[in-house]
């Protein structure tokens, strides 16, 4: 039942004091006609309405949530003690900056500490999300091009295994896609690439935008060559770095040859995600690029001072604002904790088990399911291919992910890469116990036997959830947003 529908007239709650100062009301013109249409409840009901709707959500902690590519880890409880504390969340962006040298600090030294992990030199913290680095990036690379007069370069190589945001930011930034195909391996196909890169198109490539490792899980064993193939053509490169919990602390997108990169603080630096709180995709640079960066920079000008230490600076050719001020500020915080919390030792051991995890559960799950490009090691994730299972049951992956939410588990996701058909792609997490590895191995392989044996159940799953099967293209054409009120 919707909020609206419980709502009853004259209930509410009046916590709040008799206004005791003049009240100025706005001129009449700028007056609503109607008051707004706001549910009456008690507090009571208010509270368990919602708890109700939290009960019937899944969670990172509620279950097991091997969403791929989405990193859903658990995120320490400490970050948010840190994040709340009254020093960061009771500041104003333009309150004097001698009196919120704490905060710039934060700004500094979670700067530096990407730049060390990416290899990168600079960082912005405007974009607010992984797409919105995409698209702040971008236009770093175009201003650089402009600047050197290069304004025919507008085209940006993607592969197929990209992530739709990729294409989608370039076109916002302006530029034309290029696909490039993937070899049989999964990975970019340099022949191809360096065909494209030494043919007169070669002149109109703004740069490559790619994710390493890929949207499959697998690492791109040429990346130095795919990069210096695009420098070659006068290029630059994107490291797209929503995947980098595979990697962090053992290579870096800098020593691949890459020009800027986003991160996702809210995938690999333990924001919680999923639920459209605030993110954070921080882009960071390399030199020749920092001169263009949005926003303000943190600058330490007097190390020796105590006051006003830290102050804000403009790049000198900045494109302007992506954002209003210093970006999520508090999503900073957070994922500042959690690196100081994990430490230079801590850091690779995180990504470590990351990769562990997802090579326990491809191994336990290889035989019965597919893997497609069947790699002999994984990254932080993998890809099932569940054709055969749709050619000789009927079940498809879809029904799989329906049969997993009945059990509790958090599908993977689904019907990507577009390079795989019957595609499920796990990413379990360095946060995931043995025990839950083998559950959810258990819970695979009893819904595979189930597609050969019953497959019929599997085609009405899920039927212990909150709602069942539900018409997924009707909601995704004809959505309904907003609540019809009754006249
Ligand atoms: C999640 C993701 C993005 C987009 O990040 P958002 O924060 O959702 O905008 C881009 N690329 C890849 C590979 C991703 O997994």
């Amino acid at each position: 039942m919707l909020v609206f529908e419980k709502s009853r007239p004259g209930r509410g709650i009046s916590a709040l004091p008799a206004c005791d100062v003049d009240v100025r009301m706005p001129e009449e013109k700028d007056l609503r006609q109607l008051p707004l249409r706001l549910p009456e409840m008690a507090e009571v009901d208010l509270s368990r309405h919602y708890t109700e709707l939290a009960k019937k959500a899944h969670g990172v902690n509620d279950g097991f949530y091997p969403l791929g590519s989405c990193t859903m880890k658990y995120n320490p409880r400490v970050n948010e003690a840190i994040a709340a504390l009254p020093g960061f969340t009771q500041i104003h962006p333009l309150q004097p900056l001698r009196t919120a040298q704490g905060c710039l600090q934060v700004l500094k030294e979670a700067e530096q500490a990407l730049a060390e992990i990416t290899g990168m030199k600079n960082f912005t913290f405007q974009p607010a999300a992984g797409a919105h680095g995409e698209f702040t990036g971008l236009l770093l690379i175009k201003a650089y091009h402009l600047a050197n007069g290069d304004t025919q370069r507008t085209k940006v190589i993607v592969p197929d295994s990209a992530h739709g945001t990729n294409p989608a930011s370039a076109v916002m930034a302006g530029m034309e896609v290029i696909n490039v195909d993937s070899d049989d391996s999964g990975c970019v196909d340099v022949d191809k690439l360096r065909e494209l890169c030494e043919s007169d198109e070669g002149q109109r490539i703004a740069g490559l935008m790619l994710t390493n490792p890929n949207t499959a899980g697998l690492f791109d064993p040429n990346i130095r060559q795919i990069t210096d193939i695009i420098h070659g053509c006068g290029g630059q490169c994107y490291y797209d770095g929503a995947n980098l919990n595979a990697i962090m602390g053992w290579t870096r997108p800098g020593d691949m040859g890459f020009d800027c990169v986003h991160l996702n603080l809210h995938k690999t630096f333990s924001t919680p995600h999923g639920g459209g709180g605030p993110g954070s995709g921080p882009v960071g640079c390399k030199e020749h690029l920092a001169k263009f960066l949005p926003g303000v920079g943190v600058t330490d000008h007097d190390a020796h001072a105590n006051v006003d230490r830290l102050s804000f600076a403009k790049a000198e050719a900045s494109l302007g604002e992506m954002k209003n001020f210093y970006g999520n500020f508090l999503v900073v915080v957070k994922a500042l904790a959690y690196i100081k919390m994990l430490g230079k030792e801590g850091i690779p051991q995180a990504s470590g088990n990351a990769v562990l995890n997802a090579n326990y559960m491809m191994n336990k799950l290889r035989g019965a399911y597919d893997m497609a490009f069947d790699p002999a090691i994984c990254m932080h994730e993998f890809v099932m291919d569940l054709s055969r299972q749709a050619k000789e049951t009927g079940v498809t992956a879809m029904d799989i992910a329906k049969g997993l939410l009945d059990r509790g588990i958090h599908p993977p996701t689904m019907y990507f890469p577009l390079t795989v058909h019957e595609a499920l792609m796990a990413e379990p997490c360095e946060t995931e116990s043995r025990e839950t590895l083998d559950m959810a191995i258990d819970v695979f392989l009893e819904l595979n036997d189930l597609a050969y044996n019953d497959p019929e159940k599997l085609h009405e799953a899920p039927v212990n959830t909150p709602v069942t099967r539900l018409d997924e293209v009707n909601a995704a054409r004809h959505p309904v947003l907003k609540y019809a009120f009754e006249e």
